[in-house]
């Protein structure tokens, strides 16, 4: 669902009738979902002036303490802003990025946006949180490695992270974002992912076909070693998944891999022909074979050749 649509059509209704608390109630859920918890608390401070029963009073307390909690884990800190984004650090996590400057980030920025060939015309905001608050707040497994949503970013900042590794997270992350932007949200994760961390291994060891240690490790123990591949249709990534984090890390080498293979046999143009194709609606099936000429099994098939012969 798009939620802004949704915030729209509630608007209009609630100019109509703005005496219904279970309106005000969606509507702040809406805005909500959409990070907007300054309007989510005040819609539904709206919604508990006229709210009836007991529950109702409760459900919506609550829902007024959670967006306070996320409000407060990205307020009070420190903000930069220049003409491609605003980097918002959550407490004193600006202190603690040390050495990411805006320079290292307009780097991986310039690089996505033009491997995948999208310049957004609106700003980016980039929120670094504490990790703690991180998952708190998102409630997501601790193999998220990040959130993205609409022109938001989110990147935790983990102990003992270094500036690579919060590069390579915040070039995966924009990439998810141009990639909603381009298809109007429409596009499997396994592309989504194979295309964001291809993004970040580029960002994070100057080469994209250069995996990072441990996923080279990974590759060579459960790809090679094991002689076992991941059909695209097998992988499961929605974040309430329960798995090890090497099961988990392997789907995305997995993704990784597809989306190299698809770059390396048809170049740029076969992932330009790929987002175009999905952002006009296309079935991935439909979109994968527009931009490689192959029906699924067989572009399968040609990738797990390729793999075996890495
Ligand atoms: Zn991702």
């Amino acid at each position: 669902m798009k939620f802004d649509e949704a915030i729209a059509l509630y608007e209009r209704a609630r100019k109509v009738n703005s005496k219904s608390a279970y309106l005000l109630y969606l509507l702040g859920k809406c805005y909500a979902e959409t990070k907007d918890h300054e309007k989510a608390i005040e819609t539904w401070e709206e919604a508990l002036k006229i709210a009836g029963s007991p529950e109702e009073i409760h459900a919506l307390q609550n829902l007024i303490a959670k967006s306070r909690e996320q409000l407060a884990s990205t307020s009070g800190g420190t903000e930069e802003e220049n003409q491609r984004f605003i980097i918002h650090y959550a407490g004193d996590s600006q202190k603690d990025i040390g050495e990411l400057t805006i320079s290292v980030l307009e780097n991986a920025y310039d690089q996505v946006t033009s491997d995948l060939m999208f310049h957004p015309d609106v700003k980016v905001h980039v929120i670094f949180y504490l990790t703690d608050d991180f998952y708190s707040v998102n409630q997501a497994n601790s193999w998220v490695g990040a959130l993205a949503q609409g022109i938001k970013i989110l990147v935790p900042l983990r102990q003992g992270y270094d500036q690579n590794s919060a590069k390579g997270t915040f070039a995966h992350e924009l990439t998810h974002v141009l990639i909603n932007m381009r298809t109007a949200a429409h596009c499997p994760t396994w592309i989504h992912e194979g295309l964001a961390v291809y993004s970040e291994f580029k960002a994070m060891t100057g080469d994209p076909t250069t995996m990072p240690t441990y996923y080279e490790n990974l590759f060579e123990k459960r790809v090679k070693g094991e002689k076992r591949m991941i059909p695209i249709s097998a992988i499961d990534l929605s974040p309430s998944k329960k798995d090890s984090d090497e099961n988990i890390a392997l789907q995305y080498l997995h993704c990784y891999l597809a989306m190299r293979f698809l770059i390396d046999r048809w170049g740029s143009q076969g992932v330009d022909d790929l987002l175009t194709s999905l952002g006009k609606g296309s079935h991935p099936d439909n979109a994968i074979e527009d931009a490689t000429g192959r029906p699924p099994e067989q572009f399968q098939s040609e990738l797990f050749d390729w793999i075996s012969g890495l």
